[in-house]
C-alpha cells in the first residue's frame, strides 16, 4: 500500500517546535536526577495492602534476580501445602523453603503458627549473614507480624544487621508501620476488582 505523507501544516510546526522545547526541558530534568542518584546499596522492599500482586511481584523480583546470575532465598511463613508452585521452578541460584503450617484461620492454633515462623526466621537470619546471596524474599512476614508470631523489633534488628548487599523483599497485607518506617520501597496493592468477589475459583498459574 502507497504511503501518502501529508505535508506539516504551520500549526503542526510550532506543535512540534513546542513539543521539542516541553521534552528537552524534561531529557533535562531526568537525567539531572539520575546524576543525582549515585547511592547503591541492598534494599529493603514491602509489597502490602489488599489488592492481588504481592508475592507475584516478588517471584518477579526473583525472577530478574536469577536472570542476572544471582542467589536468591526465599523463606514462605503461614502457607503451607501446594500453595506456591513456584517452588517447582529447578534453579542451581534459588533455594525455597516453606515453613507454613497453614492459613491462621485452618491452623487455629498459635503455638503451631509461632513454631514455624520462628523456624522460617532462623532461615531467613541464616541468609541475610551469607555472602553469596542477593535477594531474600520472605513471603507473608508482615501476616507472621501482624499476628505477633515474630516481634516486629527483632525482624527490623535482623534486616539491619544483614549483608549490605543484600535485598530483602517482605510481603502481606497490613505491614507494620515500623517496618514501612524503616523500608526503602514500599508498594501498597490496592483492590479495585477481584475475580474472587464474582464466584471465580482460584486458578493454576494466576493464583498459585
Ligand atoms: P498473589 O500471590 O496472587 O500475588 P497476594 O500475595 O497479593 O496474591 P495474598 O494475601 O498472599 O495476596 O493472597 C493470596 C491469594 O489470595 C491469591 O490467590 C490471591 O488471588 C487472593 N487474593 C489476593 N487479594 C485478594 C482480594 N482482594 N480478594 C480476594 N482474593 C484475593
Ligand atoms: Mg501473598
Amino acid at each position: 500500500m502507497k504511503t501518502i505523507f501529508k505535508p506539516l501544516t504551520e500549526t503542526d510546526e510550532v506543535l512540534e517546535a513546542a513539543h521539542r522545547v516541553a521534552m528537552q526541558e524534561k531529557q533535562a530534568e531526568m537525567h539531572a536526577l539520575i546524576a543525582a542518584a549515585k547511592e547503591r546499596r541492598g534494599l529493603t522492599i514491602v509489597h502490602t495492602g489488599n489488592g492481588k500482586g504481592k508475592s507475584t511481584a516478588a517471584f518477579g523480583l526473583v525472577t530478574r534476580m536469577l536472570g542476572h546470575g544471582k542467589h536468591c532465598v526465599v523463606v514462605q511463613f503461614i502457607k503451607s501445602g501446594d500453595a506456591a508452585t513456584e517452588r517447582n521452578l529447578r534453579c542451581h541460584l534459588l533455594r525455597w523453603h516453606r515453613c507454613g503450617e497453614g492459613f491462621t484461620w485452618d491452623t487455629q492454633s498459635r503455638a503451631g503458627d509461632t513454631e514455624a515462623v520462628r523456624t522460617g526466621w532462623q532461615i531467613a537470619l541464616n541468609a541475610m549473614q551469607d555472602p553469596e546471596v542477593n535477594l531474600i524474599l520472605l513471603d507473608e512476614l508482615n501476616i507472621a507480624l501482624t499476628y505477633g508470631y515474630l516481634p516486629v523489633a527483632e525482624a527490623i534488628e535482623g534486616l539491619r544487621t544483614r549483608l549490605p548487599h543484600q535485598h530483602v523483599v517482605v510481603t502481606g497485607r497490613d505491614a507494620p508501620s515500623e517496618l514501612i518506617e524503616y523500608a526503602d520501597l514500599v508498594t501498597e496493592m490496592r483492590e479495585v476488582k477481584h475475580p474472587f468477589k464474582a464466584g471465580v475459583q482460584a486458578q493454576a498459574g494466576i493464583e498459585f
